[in-house]
Parts: structure tokens; sequence; C-alpha cells
């Protein structure tokens, strides 16, 4: 059976040359005699495939030398509670901006430990674009600013200038960054927190990511459980405890083949190319249409809703049968999504389009 297109925002695709290496590899890694998930994260062998992969991710993000790499578990969203137990006090404020669900998320979590200022948002679950800088309000004694780079649910991703107004501010930027990692090429050394959730752009989940400049690590509060404090990754190698070690190595196979396709810089043109297609051509169509503030399109996830609302179910049941899955939006903004990730083919793409030209003719 061929593979499909699978549009899921998360678990996702993975590239296909990544699970074709994974399953040569999946009874006998590297002649040892077994699987690389059966083996001691503190052997030698497996150190240095771990050493290997943070020194690829270092390479394909250009990570500064002042940046700590940490794998860790409990998703992106464990660390909505780490990141104001790592970097507050108790009675401190730190400054949120609330452009959908996962900022939300974020936000109530941040709000058990610290006092927080929305910038901008929160009026409605679902926003469908980041309001005007002149909307925004900063607080003077923030100890940092949190976003969410790109919400997944609704496709409504920060653009340059914004964040360049958020930088502007002087204070320790955090990003979440869980469904655009790697998507095109960004300055690490603007932001003082990356994190993600491996399972949209990175591999399989289980494992998340974070990149952090070194001055902040080991400031966590007195009470912040040890597996929740950055300082106990930093100090150990990501090995204070048993790691996620089959979606490390899997992420790891991921950056390889970023590596050997042209990096970030190569796939960032195509990804470009993916999205700005589906969405001309969802904004010519009078049978479908995307409600996200046109210059602030998602790259990653591309929502589109059809203009005759009866015909979703046969939509999606019709494209799962081209071969074409997970189109249905998420529950939260319903209509459809496409999820376009690194790892979906530009060809899925065309097929999609394909597809949704012909079920236009045929419904019209
Ligand atoms: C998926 C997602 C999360 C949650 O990730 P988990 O790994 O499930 O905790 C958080 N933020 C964003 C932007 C996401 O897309």
């Amino acid at each position: 059976m061929a593979r499909a297109f699978n549009f899921s925002a998360g678990p996702a695709m993975l590239p296909e040359a990544v699970m074709r290496k994974a399953s040569a590899e999946f009874l006998d890694w590297n002649h040892t005699g077994m699987s690389i998930m059966e083996m001691s994260h503190r052997s030698k062998e497996y150190m240095s495939v771990a050493h290997q992969i943070e020194a690829d991710l270092r390479e394909v993000m250009a990570i500064p030398d002042n940046y700590k790499v940490l794998f860790l578990h409990g998703g992106a969203s464990m660390q909505f509670s780490a990141i104001p137990l790592n970097l507050t006090a108790e009675g401190d404020t730190v400054d949120y901006f609330n452009t959908g669900v996962w900022s939300d998320k974020a936000i109530k979590e941040a709000s058990r430990y610290v006092n927080v200022n929305v910038v901008v948002g929160g009026d409605c679950e679902n926003p469908t674009e980041i309001p005007d800088v002149a909307e925004w309000s900063f607080s003077e004694d923030a100890k940092y600013i949190h976003l969410c780079a790109n919400e997944t649910i609704t496709g409504l991703e920060f653009q340059e200038d914004q964040l360049e107004h958020v930088f502007a501010q002087g204070k320790p930027v955090i990003a979440d960054m869980s469904s655009n990692i790697m998507c095109r090429p960004i300055d690490v050394s603007r932001y003082a927190v990356i994190y993600a959730g491996a399972q949209k752009n990175i591999g399989p989940a289980g494992l998340s990511i974070m990149i952090i400049r070194d001055d902040l690590i080991g400031h966590a509060r007195q009470i912040t459980p040890t597996l929740l404090n950055w300082a106990t990754y930093a100090s150990n190698e990501s090995m204070f405890n048993t790691p996620a070690t089959y979606a490390w190595y899997l992420a790891g196979l991921v950056f390889d083949w970023l590596k050997t396709n042209g990096g970030v810089d190569a796939i960032s043109i195509v990804n470009e190319r993916k999205a700005q297609k589906l969405y001309d051509y969802i904004d010519q169509s009078a049978f479908y249409y995307n409600t996200i503030k046109a210059s602030q399109r998602s790259w990653m996830n591309v929502t589109f809703y059809l203009t005759n609302k009866a015909l979703e179910t046969e939509f999606v049941e019709a494209s799962k049968a081209a071969g074409l899955l997970s189109l249905k939006g998420h529950k939260a903004f319903g209509g459809m999504r496409a999820s376009i990730y690194n790892a979906m083919p530009e060809e899925g793409v065309n097929s999609l389009i394909a597809f949704m030209e012909q079920f236009a003719k045929t419904h019209a």
C-alpha cells in the first residue's frame, strides 16, 4: 500500500526516508544485535547518538554556544508550568500574548504561579488576527514576554514586524514554537527560550525540545519539582532520568534528513510555496474560504471552511477515500485544517488542491 498524505496537526506525518531508515534499523541498530530502543540510554553507543543529534540540531537551527539544548518529556504543555517556576519568584509579573487556544492554556497555567498581564487578546477563544501593535500593553516590570509563535488550531502566525516590536521591549522573549519550529530560519539569539513538542515538526510524540539561554538556568523556585527544573536536565545531558530514547533517536533522523535536503533554508522555500498555493487556491474559490487575516496566515496549518457547511462531512469522507487524511478541523474552530509541516511533500499539497477543485466542481 502506498503511503497516504496525512494532514494531521500532530502527531503528524514524518518524512518517508526517515521512516524507511528507522524501519531498516529497527531490529538491529548498527550491528549491535538490538534495537536502539532496547539499549541503555547511558551506553557508549546511545550517548554518542545523543551527542550527534544535539550537534545536528545546533547546526540546523544555528544555535549559539551560549544556549543549552534540552531533550525532555511532558510535551510543550509541561513547560507552561516550568517556565514561570524557573524564571520568576512569587509576586512577579509576566507578559503573555493571548492569540488562541495554546496561548490561553499557557496563561491559565502561569496564572497559578505569577501575575499574568495579557498584552493583547483573550476577547475571543479563537482570534483570527493578532491585533495591531498600537493595541498592545506591556507591563513595566514583566520578568519575561511569552508568545505562541504559531497558533496551531486556527493557523495564526506571528509575523516578522510584530516580533520586532516584541524584541524591542528589551525583555526575555519566550516562544512556544511547537508547530512552526524549523519551518524557516530564525535568529535564535533574539529569544531567551524556545520550546516545542516534537510531534509536529520534529519527530514522534513523547519528546519536547528546549533551547535556553545559559544565564536563565539555575534560578528555579525552591518548590520546583526536580523534573520541572531546567537545571536538572542541563547538568545531566538531559539524562537525569530515562529520556524518551526512541523518540529522541527518530528526531535525530529528521534533523539528518533536513541537513541532507539543504537545511531549514531550503525547506523554508518549499514551505512558503506550499502554503501560498493553497491559500491562493482557497482565496480565488467561491466554494472555500479562510478567516485568518491574510498577512498573518500560518505556513504550517492552513484552515478553511466550505461555503456550504452541509457538505463538510462529505468532504472529509471523500478526501479520506482519496488518500488525503485527517483534514477535519479542530473541534474548537470547525471546518477543515491541512497541516503541512516540513515532512508534507509539495506533491501532497498539489493533490489536495486538485481534490478540492474536483470536489467543488462536482458539488457546485
Ligand atoms: C500541540 C501544541 C502544544 C501542546 O503540545 P503537547 O506536546 O501536547 O503538550 C502546545 N503549543 C502548541 C503551539 C501546540 O501546537
